[in-house]
């Protein structure tokens, strides 16, 4: 389902922004009326705040499923959606959105744009971006020598590796890398962990035999040496609790501290916005811009509440004014699943 990024402009019916657990049911809804799409989310999986901040955790208030994990929930998700094939788009954020008498122009960080005819946002809280260490200079060494866990790491045999976290993330990486890593140091505030017990029981008994170190500690300032090319990192400086610096060497950095959200520029769009949230219409979720919806977290309306279920009754609504935005001389016809022949077609269960 996941596509490479492309440099030509990709003309599409429909494009998603956000593969959150509203923006896969768009895709859902969308595809019962025959509407083929394209999902883009900043984040390396689909799933949104379920799958990233409460992946293990129960919901209980989706109809129909008395209880199911934040994870669950989005493998039946995907599941439901397979029968339309819309092309996923990971680890791209969208950075630019324009108008023209085409359609909407639409590019993502990686250079992919697409033509799209209709736009849904389903942005949620905002792209997921991974959180840094607050110290100056990162940024020239970041796939060099300063990498963050979220993404495919190199392997770093026979290096000196620093791991800043204390997610079972930041420990999975210390476990894996400690058999051909030179070295595997743990770095966190405290000496306190926020990790699944059996991970957390692996991790001390490295520790206690002396595979992993770990120090308690703030990053305060990177170290640098001169190299062939400019500079390289020689490590860093962190302050103890008692206000003490230290010097922690290493030959690569890695940052396992989870995300945080950024709205990033979609408030530059051109869109009606309210506190940080797009204005919509309740009758089709569309926003001030003709063929452009915004489903889910990221829009308001009066009486709005923040819940998946709503997300789902938005989609579906949004879905029926992009046939009326692309379609406009159809009837926008309500059929049943369970006796359309038409949708049975669409859903490949005729
Ligand atoms: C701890 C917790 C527990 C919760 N429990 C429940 C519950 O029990 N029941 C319930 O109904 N709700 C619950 N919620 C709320 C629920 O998770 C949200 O309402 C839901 O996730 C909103 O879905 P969404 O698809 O609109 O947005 P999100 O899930 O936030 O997904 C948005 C996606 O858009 C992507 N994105 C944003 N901007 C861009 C961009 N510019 N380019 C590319 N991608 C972008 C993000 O990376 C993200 O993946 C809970 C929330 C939390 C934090």
């Amino acid at each position: 389902m996941s596509a490479a990024p492309h440099s030509a402009p990709i003309h599409t019916d429909a494009l998603v922004i956000g593969a959150g657990p509203v923006g896969l049911f768009q895709a859902f809804q969308l595809g019962l009326q025959g509407i083929h799409c394209h999902i883009v989310d900043a984040l390396p999986h689909v799933g949104g705040q379920c799958v990233e901040l409460y992946a293990d955790k129960p919901i209980y208030d989706i109809p129909g499923i008395q209880v199911c994990t934040g994870r669950e929930l989005v493998a039946r998700l995907e599941q439901q959606i397979a029968p339309f094939q819309p092309t996923c788009h990971l680890s791209q954020r969208i950075e630019q959105v324009q108008t023209s008498p085409e359609g909407w122009h639409v590019r993502s960080d990686q250079g992919t744009e697409w033509l799209a005819q209709t736009l849904f946002i389903a942005a949620g809280v905002g792209a997921f971006v991974p959180r840094s260490l607050s110290i100056e200079g990162l940024t020239p060494h970041l796939h060099q020598q300063v990498w963050f866990g979220s993404q495919s790491l190199p392997a770093f045999a026979g290096q000196h590796l620093l791991i800043a976290g204390d997610s079972d993330a930041a420990l999975q990486i210390c476990l894996d890398a400690m058999d051909t890593a030179a070295s595997v140091t743990l770095m966190h505030r405290r000496d306190k962990f926020d990790a699944e017990p059996d991970r957390l029981a692996a991790f001390e008994a490295a520790r206690q035999a002396g595979r992993i170190r770990f120090v308690a500690g703030q990053a305060t300032e990177l170290r640098t040496q001169p190299a062939a090319q400019g500079e390289r990192l020689a490590g860093l400086t962190y302050l103890d609790a008692e206000g003490q610096t230290h010097a922690q060497p290493f030959d690569h950095l890695i940052m396992a501290l989870g995300v945080s959200p950024k709205l990033g520029p979609i408030a530059e769009w051109g869109l009606a916005i309210e506190r940080k949230q797009l204005v919509v219409n309740t009758e089709t979720f569309a926003t001030s811009a003709p063929g452009v919806f915004a489903v889910g977290d990221i829009n308001t309306y009066p009486g709005k509440k923040k819940l998946i279920l709503c997300g789902f009754h938005e989609a579906t609504l949004a879905a029926f004014g992009a046939v009326a935005h692309l379609r406009p001389n159809d009837k926008t016809l309500l059929q049943y699943t369970t006796t359309s022949a038409v949708l049975h077609k669409r859903l490949g269960v005729a």
